[in-house]
């Protein structure tokens, strides 16, 4: 099966442009990724209840689980654009480009045009990946307030991956046709389709 290809294809036109640098977009984005976010953190909250008297009181996990949570955040942007470098040089074995525009991290692979089902396994690797790691981490920690940190981190990743997430979304119910090729910089994706 044919990945992608080094230079676009005769006939193609381009139907789509994705650009995470306009910052209109970019905004709109990150705002739609809070709703899902805010609503996990708020369910966790109800039912974990992190903050009872007891725990607060005597939990020694507090400090230490809120660094913790910062540094695992920090270091989940990093992991979660490798897993999108990952899939993309396992299916490509091509160039990557990573950068931040300020606003989103990001990972691209600039200098070819991927098919669909490329761009969709590299889109949707780190929600995969990530979704089941937090996941596990929820259900394994005992803790109040670690389980709590370790659902907000599920959310923040979930909140994050709207990116991802809407181009998916595009992917799998607008733009169908198989032999449709994505031009993934990074921060913009653009979408070529052959002319009927
Ligand atoms: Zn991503």
């Amino acid at each position: 099966m044919k990945t992608f290809e080094p230079v676009l294809p005769a006939g193609y036109v381009k139907t789509k442009e994705i650009d995470a640098k306009e910052s209109g977009f970019a905004l709109k984005l990150n705002l739609l990724g809070m709703i899902p976010t805010a609503a996990i953190i708020a369910v966790a909250f109800i039912v974990i209840r992190p903050f009872t008297r007891e725990t607060v009181m005597s939990n020694p996990y507090i400090l230490p689980g809120l660094i913790g949570f910062l540094v695992s955040y920090i270091i989940y942007i990093v992991l979660h654009e490798l897993t999108h470098g990952a899939a993309y040089k396992a299916l490509t074995g091509r160039k990557l480009k990573f950068g931040f525009t300020g606003l989103v991290a990001f990972c691209g692979v600039p200098d070819i045009y991927v098919y669909r089902a490329t761009a969709l396994i590299s889109l949707l690797a780190p929600f995969v990946v990530f979704s089941i790691v937090f996941g596990i981490l929820s259900a394994v920690l005992t803790d109040p307030w670690l389980r709590f940190l370790a659902w907000t981190l599920l959310a923040v990743h979930i909140g994050g991956c709207a990116g991802d997430l809407y181009d998916t979304f595009l992917l799998l119910f607008k733009f169908r046709n198989p032999e449709l090729l994505m031009n993934d910089t990074g921060p913009v994706q653009t979408f070529y389709e052959p002319q009927k």
